[in-house]
């Protein structure tokens, strides 16, 4: 058997989970982190401009499965990704992705590429841009309840772009926070264990919820939460699985990406549907307001948008350009007569 000419293939770089550590160790992780942070301000910044639906999701009882698509109007993106909190008993990942960028012109692929790197990454990227604008000015401190695959990316990011310089850790199992301490070590962060969430939280002006558990969690308690911080809770993004009190959300100005899959899908499930909400792109580009006085509590509820990922995607695509971190793949049947499709087929039997 022949293969087809090369003329009767259209080559889509495709980026491993090897390439993809390649690539970030190339450019450096603090600099991915900040560049990624920007990148995403960026898309925010033109947020009326994308397709925006809440994400595909398929429920089950051992987690979900969902698909996250959106379009600028010239390219188009999409993400696959679970999220099966018992997986990590199993010796799996939690969160596991793959996604692609197409051009809208004409529907052909531009890129596929791993993402379970690429979702810690810009979940990490998303935080630190949320956090630049609605943590208190000058925050060194940032607390990190759940320990797992998410923590030392989240760590980092808050480092690069905001100056966070001491992570207090906590996970009901100690083994996750000492791992974090491990790789973390170096980084020139001050990492410390910390017995219990009450005790992590001391002295934090940020504190990220980072667990997984298919439950209505309770990480945090009202009492536990002083005035003037900020929360970054991303480890509630799915119906039925949340981490805060919801007397927290109603002392905190909340603010969010995406309503109609918020509502769904983060801490604000708890409240009433015209639970007040703040759409954190109206606070990047100025139309809102986000951290104005020094008691308030602002609460990022983070679920996880397409567009954090079609700005990944993007940022993936340009930095990849003369690198050489990828293969060309043959996904698309691109004959030399389009119309001879069949043509083409039989041609590989010869
Ligand atoms: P993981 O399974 O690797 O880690 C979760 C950690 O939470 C584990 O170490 C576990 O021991 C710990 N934990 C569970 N219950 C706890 C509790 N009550 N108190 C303290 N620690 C507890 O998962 P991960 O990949 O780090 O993801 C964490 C969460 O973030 C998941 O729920 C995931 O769905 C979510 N997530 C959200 C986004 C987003 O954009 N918002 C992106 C990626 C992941």
């Amino acid at each position: 058997m022949t293969a087809p000419s090369p003329s009767e293939k259209a080559f889509v770089p495709f980026v491993s989970v090897e390439n993809m550590m390649r690539l970030v160790h190339h450019i450096g992780i603090e600099t991915v982190l900040t560049e990624l942070t920007d990148v995403i301000e960026s898309d925010f910044r033109r947020w009326p401009l994308f397709d925006k639906t809440p994400r595909v999701a398929s429920h089950s009882r051992e987690g979900v499965i969902e698909l996250m698509p959106t379009s600028d109007g010239e390219i188009y993106a999409f993400k696959y990704v679970n999220g099966h909190p018992k997986n990590m008993a199993q010796g799996l990942q939690t969160v596991t992705a793959f996604g692609l960028l197409a051009e809208v012109s004409n529907g052909y692929p531009v890129l596929l590429t791993e993402m379970t790197l690429l979702t810690a990454l810009r979940t990490a990227a998303t935080s630190a841009m949320a956090a630049r604008h609605l943590a208190p000015k000058g925050a060194k401190t940032m607390a990190m309840i759940g320990n797992g695959a998410q923590a030392e990316f989240q760590a980092l990011a808050m480092k690069a772009v905001l100056g966070i310089d001491k992570i207090r850790l906590y996970d009901i199992d100690q083994r996750a926070s000492d791992k974090v301490a491990r790789n973390l070590a170096g980084s020139g962060l001050t990492v410390t264990v910390c017995p219990s969430a009450q005790s992590a939280i001391e002295g934090a002006e940020i504190i990220t919820t980072c667990t997984a558990d298919k439950q209505n969690a309770t990480i945090l308690t009202d009492n536990m939460v002083g005035s003037g911080v900020h929360i970054n809770a991303i480890g509630g993004d799915c119906p039925g699985k949340t981490e805060l009190h919801k007397d927290i959300l109603k002392r905190a100005d909340t603010f969010v990406e995406y309503p109609p899959q918020t509502r769904i899908e983060g801490e604000i499930q708890q409240m009433d549907p015209d639970y007040p909400v703040t759409e954190l792109w109206k606070v990047v580009t100025g139309e809102a307001i986000g951290r104005h006085e020094p008691g308030q509590i602002t609460l990022f509820d983070s679920v996880g948008f397409a567009v954090e990922d079609f700005s990944a995607l993007r940022y993936v695509r340009a930095k990849l350009v003369g690198t050489g971190f990828y293969q060309d793949i043959d996904i698309i049947a691109d004959p030399d007569d389009p119309r001879d499709l069949f043509g083409m087929l039989q041609r590989a039997k010869d």
